[in-house]
């Protein structure tokens, strides 16, 4: 695709990368058949190549952006089927988070939205606030129905549609809260590793079960578990509501505490259970990488992380007994798919430990999840919600599987079948408990 910057545009390294991203475009159009929004609503505009239009637009004439412009790209869930899809490496998520960090400094949204997209960005990533809210949002839940409801789904919510599909999304009940950052989980007989575990926000109110599980099975197979002190939220949730400088000082923190852990005892691995958020923390490197003083840095601290399933794949795994009568749909997190591009791994774990795997239809088609897009476009994401559940339905299985938290919330809303993380299934056929029973 042919741009027009000028010189002195191309003096923001932003620009620069933007330049270089929209260059590689050849405007070919294979990505919009995969890509959940176009598939749903069938504007060029709500497709990855319309985006990338919209997104040059908006930089090169240096525009503030239009509704129609922040519309469209609000509705993209930077779920990133479009970046495995092209042929010519377009790197999408590059181009759509300049684009959001745009949109926030540049565009003034009605004062509901403001006032909505400011709680959740400043609740979501404390896990003290956040469950006060989950607690607050069960006890009002029941006037939801109270609330004014559009008479057709709408693909632009109100805010009250918001605030109901936030209240819908609040669990039944809470779990107890797991362990505090700062404990260490010695290995069981030969230590072989030494790892940090990502605590996560949301996850270690929702399901503290999930790193429970982690731990279970790294110290029964000999790696040492690490809660890091002062740990923050990797910064995910504000990154995608284009709050650049809430996500940036939460990635400096983090780099700062789990890099003293490094030099005080040594980490083969920052390991991560929620792949929204490896997916981020794998990106620190370019999101820090014009800071002089945390570049490096950044750098080292992407290199060491990794999913839990890539790092449980290089451990010799010990079922203790053979789950053949199991049947798991995966579901493949956007984020873990497209976004670190680990497709194969866990599956092939699973399999390895005795479960019967099976791949659901449409894998590549988003959840709906998408951080706080369920909240945010919950008429759109109700819809992949169901036709994922229904592609689920067809291979007809006992337990569903997935690797991040926001699915398996996300996907538990449409159906009766268990849903767990992949890991406590891992932990399950190694002695663990059986998952799925709370
Ligand atoms: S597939 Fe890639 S090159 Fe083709 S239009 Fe989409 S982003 Fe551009
Ligand atoms: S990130 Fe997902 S929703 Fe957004 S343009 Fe790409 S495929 Fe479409």
């Amino acid at each position: 695709m042919k741009t027009e910057f000028s010189l002195a545009q191309l003096a923001d390294p932003d620009i620069a990368e933007a330049d270089k991203i929209l260059r590689a475009c050849v405007h070919c159009g294979f990505c919009t058949a995969t890509c959940p929004t176009y598939v749903l609503l069938g504007d060029e505009l709500d497709s990855p190549r319309g985006r990338i239009y919209l997104i040059k637009e908006m930089l090169e004439k240096n525009r503030p952006p239009t509704p129609e412009v922040v519309k469209h790209i609000d509705r993209c869930l930077s779920c990133l089927a479009c970046m495995t899809t092209c042929p010519s490496g377009v790197n999408y998520m590059h181009l759509v988070d300049q684009a959001r960090a745009r949109i926030e400094k540049d565009y003034s949204r009605p004062l509901p939205e403001r006032l909505l997209r400011a709680a959740l960005a400043w609740v979501l990533p404390r896990p003290g606030p956040f469950r006060a809210g989950m607690i607050l949002a069960r006890l009002v839940r029941p006037l939801a129905a109270l609330l004014p409801s559009p008479r057709t789904a709408s693909a632009t919510p109100t805010s009250w549609r918001r605030i109901k599909a936030m209240l819908a999304l609040a669990p039944g009940r809470l779990p107890a809260p797991g362990p505090s950052g700062g404990s260490v989980f010695p290995a069981e007989g030969e230590r072989r590793g030494r790892v940090a575990l990502l605590q996560g926000c949301a996850q270690q109110v929702l399901a503290p079960r999930i790193n429970q599980a982690a731990i279970n099975l790294l110290t029964r197979h000999g790696t040492e578990v690490v809660l890091v002190k002062d740990e923050q939220c990797c910064g995910a949730l504000t990154h995608h509501l284009g709050r650049d400088d809430d996500a940036l000082a939460r990635a400096r923190a983090n780099i700062a505490v789990w890099l003293a852990e490094a030099d005080r005892g040594g980490l083969d691995a920052i390991l991560v259970t929620t792949s929204g958020c490896g997916t981020v923390i794998k990106d620190y490197g370019f999101m820090l990488r014009e800071d002089r003083d945390f570049a490096a840095a950044a750098a080292k601290v992407s290199a060491l992380a990794r999913d839990i399933t890539e790092y449980i794949g290089g451990i010799d795994l010990r079922p203790t007994q053979q789950r053949g009568d199991v049947v798991i749909a995966y579901h493949s997190a956007c984020s873990l798919q497209h976004g670190q591009k680990i497709t194969q791994a866990p599956k092939e774990l699973l399999s390895k430990n005795g479960f019967v795997v099976k791949d659901v239809p449409e894998s590549h088609l988003c959840c709906g999840s998408a951080g706080t897009y369920n909240i945010l476009q919950p008429d759109i994401a109700n819809k992949l919600r169901d036709r994922k559940v229904a592609n689920i339905a067809m291979v007809k299985p006992d337990m569903i599987a997935a690797g991040n938290i926001g699915c398996i919330v996300q996907i538990a809303g449409g159906t009766s079948v268990p849903v767990v993380h992949t890991i406590e299934l891992l932990d399950w056929a190694t002695g663990g408990p059986r998952p799925g029973l709370n």
